[in-house]
Order: C-alpha cells, then structure tokens, then sequence
C-alpha cells in the first residue's frame, strides 16, 4: 500500500515528501483507513513504529478538508506523558500539516506559562499537551475544549505509570461526547484496558508490535561486569570508533549526573537528562546531542521517554530496568526506521541478574553475551537462562550451540560477530586465523570489544 492510495488530502501527501516516507509503516497501513472512516481505535505500538503519523496524518487530512474560518478554536488535543515527547509530536503534526492552515500550541509544565497563553490566545487548532499543565490552563479559564472533536490519548500506559490517571480522567470529562478517539499504548495491562474502556466507544483494535518484541535492527548484547566496575567499563566501549552517539540510561536521576562527571574526566563530552533539569537545559542537551556536539546523553526512564533522536548507534544499559518493559522501551530508541543499532546491558551481581533474566525471558530473542573484557563476570545462574531460554529468531542465531570446531564459522550470522567466544560460554575459543577475512563487521565488532580476554574465558 502507498500513502497515495489511502485518500489522503493532497496537501498532506505532499507534505510527506520531504520528510521521505514512501510507504506507511505497518501501523500507519492499519490504523489510518479507520481514522479516516471516522471509527476509534485502539493502538498497540511502540515508539519507533510511525504511530506519530499514523494518528497525526488521518487527524490534519480532517482539518484540511473541513478548515474553520475566523479564528481557530481547539479541535484536536493530543496528550502525552513527557513535554520531550509532546514536543516531538507537535515538532511532526506541524510538518505534516506545512500546506495546510492549521496551528498547533505545545503546551507542558516546567516553564512560564506566558508563552503558551501567547499561542493560545492567536488561536491554535491543535493542542499538543502534558495533562498537568493543560488543566492548570482549563482551570484559570484561558482554554476551553468544548470544541474538541479528536482526542489522542498517547503512550496510555506511561501515562498510567507517572500517576496521570486522575488528570486524564478530569480532561476527559471537559470534553464533547460527540468526538472522535484514539488511544495509544504499548503496553495493555489491565488498568489500561479498564481506561481505554472509559474512553473509547466501538474501538477497532490495531496492534504491531507487542512490547516483547525489540526492533528487529536491534542487536542485542550484555555484558557481566560489578556495578563499581561499570563507569570504567562504559568509558572504554564510548571510545570505540563504532559509537558514534550513545543513549545511556541509568536508573536514578543522581546516578545520570555521576556518569556525566566521570565522562568529562575521561574527556567524554556528555549530558544528563532527567527530571530535576529545567526545560531549557533539557532542551539545550537535546539540541547539542542532535547536532553532534556532544556523543552521550544520559537519561532516566521517563525523561527519554519518546525521543527520538535520528541515528543513536548505541544505546547502552548502565543499569538495568527492574521493569522488563522499560528494557524494550529504552532499546527502542536504536535500531529506528530500518537503521542498526546495538543495544548493551550492563549486568551486574546483585538484583540486576534476576531483572535481566526476566527481560529474556520477555523478549524470547539472541542477547549476545559479550565477555571479552577486563571486567567480565561468571553469572552462572543467568548464563544458564540465557542458554536456554533464548530462541533463535534469526538465521545464523542459535539457542544452544553446539560447541563449534575452531576454524569453523558454521551457524552464524554476520551479527554473530561477538568476538572470538560467541554468546555462550562452553565454546571453545576461536582461532584467530579462522577469522572470516572477508567480513568486515565481524572484524569492526571484533574491535569494539576492546581489550584481550583475560583470564579462563571458555
Ligand atoms: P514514531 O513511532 O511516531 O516516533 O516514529 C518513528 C520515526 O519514524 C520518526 O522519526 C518518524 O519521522 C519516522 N516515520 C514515521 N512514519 C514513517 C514512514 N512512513 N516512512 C519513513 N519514516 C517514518
């Protein structure tokens, strides 16, 4: 299916050209027809698979075709988690609706509400919006949403998870009955599926991805190593010619800061995003980190999440979730529209092996364990999950190998190229000469492990 054959207004499609999408992302070829009939729907897609777009593109063909005169009132609201992803989604309705008369006003906490109140005031058709600050505004009686007629309800389920519900619930009962809604979530537990039931009518159910399912571009790797050991360790994998730029996530908003600082000494250019930044310092790391000028951005959880930055090559787990999800979430943020990326668990001996098991136990794919380094662990309880538990869901993958001849490259993909011990450890090292000569990602990762094994490695 081609955007041309959905009945998309002209001036949308030609607005798609720039931007260089061809064909809709699976999401997009599901959930636009049904938006464009005017049914609700319920989403389950992650960031990453085009669901921006996919609500977006339906919602600006409506306002193109049925375009109020005089000044605009509020006829779309889109609400979000985090003011970096409402930011990224008004960044794109505009783009999409370039040829067409609609504005759009961004509205979040953490700032001057002056501006805001600025746009809203000129008149916007658009409300891209946290529920925090958007009810603030409702409540001082600077915005109406009487004339709402499409609500986007987005990533629900962190929305849930940041304690939202009460101010989406006091949002939603502002708005017409009479609308059109749609609802977003990767994940669909329980309280989502009761929220949803509260908000949509007769929805269609679209879903792409479940949340176990990572980016197939992602190549997934971990690495054993004790927590004390693990600032040293990400410093050396930073210094690998093959990072280009790299998403750190930790798990406390202090520790971002930590990491921050001890990259600077090791001549690291980085920055830490979390919620204790102010906006404009959130936004003046984002910007650096999308023009290059620095390589590291470390965040927490919900600061990072939805942003999408084009071309993280790496994203690196100095800390694991204790929530499998979030794994799947944080690696997201590679691997994005087709391009590879490696995404690197830190694993250390405490609570992080049980955290780890369960993520493989999720996501049911090849992790790579890399242990060709200075500081690699034994964990044998996980090794053994990790053994058995992860499915080969490539060619070339294998679940359990069997131990390999030296000199033989047999059942493995050029992915594979995880250093001379493979992802297991009950194979026998690889002899340097049966390196396959002509591959040069075997030999550009073989690089990017650093130093010789040390020590008993089979
Ligand atoms: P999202 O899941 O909405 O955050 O989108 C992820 C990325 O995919 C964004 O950078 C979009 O600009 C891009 N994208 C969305 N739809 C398409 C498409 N049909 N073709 C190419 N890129 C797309």
């Amino acid at each position: 299916m081609k955007f041309s054959d959905m009945g998309l207004h002209p001036r949308v499609l030609d607005a798609l050209v720039p931007l260089g999408y061809e064909r809709p992302t699976p999401i997009q070829a599901q959930a636009i027809p049904h938006v464009l009939k005017g049914r609700d729907v319920m989403g389950i897609a992650q960031t990453g698979t085009g669901k921006t777009a996919a609500f977006s593109l339906p919602i600006v063909h409506h306002l193109a075709n049925n375009l109020m005169h005089g000044r605009a009132v509020p006829r779309v609201l889109v609400l979000t988690p985090t003011r970096e992803l409402a930011a990224q989604i008004d960044d794109n309705v505009k783009a999409y609706a370039k040829n067409v008369k609609v504005r759009t006003a961004l509205i979040f906490g953490g700032v001057s509400q002056h501006k805001q109140v600025a746009q809203i005031r000129k008149g916007a058709d658009v409300l891209v919006a946290t529920p925090g600050r958007l009810l603030d505004l409702c409540n001082q009686g600077l915005l109406s949403l009487e004339w709402i007629e499409f609500l986007v309800l987005d990533e629900a389920d962190t929305m849930l998870d940041m304690g939202f519900i009460h101010d989406i619930r006091r949002v939603i009962a502002m708005l017409p009955e009479k609308r059109q809604s749609l609802f977003f979530s990767a994940t669909m537990p329980e309280s989502i599926v009761k929220l949803s039931k509260t908000i949509l009518t007769d929805p269609i159910r679209v879903e792409v991805a479940r949340v176990s399912s990572a980016a197939e571009t992602v190549d997934q790797r971990m690495m054993f190593v004790s927590q004390g050991a693990k600032r040293d360790l990400l410093v050396q994998l930073l210094n690998q010619d093959e990072v280009e730029t790299a998403l750190v996530f930790t798990r406390t908003k202090h520790g971002a800061d930590k990491v921050v600082r001890y990259l600077k000494k090791n001549n690291i250019r980085g920055e830490a995003i979390h919620g204790n930044k102010s906006q404009p310092q959130r936004d003046k790391a984002m910007n650096a980190f999308r023009n290059g000028n620095i390589k590291v951005l470390v965040a927490t959880d919900i600061a990072a999440r939805g942003i999408d930055v084009e071309g993280v090559s790496h994203v690196i787990n100095f800390e694991i979730p204790n929530i499998s999800e979030t794994y799947v979430h944080r690696i997201g943020r590679t691997g994005r529209a087709g391009r590879e990326g490696v995404a690197i668990s830190m694993v250390n001996e405490g609570d992080e092996r049980n955290h780890m098991r369960d993520i493989l136990k999720l996501i049911k794919r090849d992790v790579l364990l890399m242990k060709d380094h200075q500081w690699h662990l034994d964990l044998p309880a996980i090794t053994a999950d990790f053994k058995t538990q992860n499915a080969p869901q490539k060619e070339g993958h294998t679940n359990q190998p069997e131990p390999r001849q030296n000199g033989s490259n047999k059942g493995r993909g050029s992915r594979g190229g995880h250093g001379p011990q493979g992802p297991t450890s009950n194979q026998p090292k690889r002899d340097k000469d049966s390196r396959p000569s002509g591959n040069r990602k075997w030999k550009k990762r073989t690089k990017f492990h650093g130093p010789k094994p040390q020590g008993d490695q089979t």
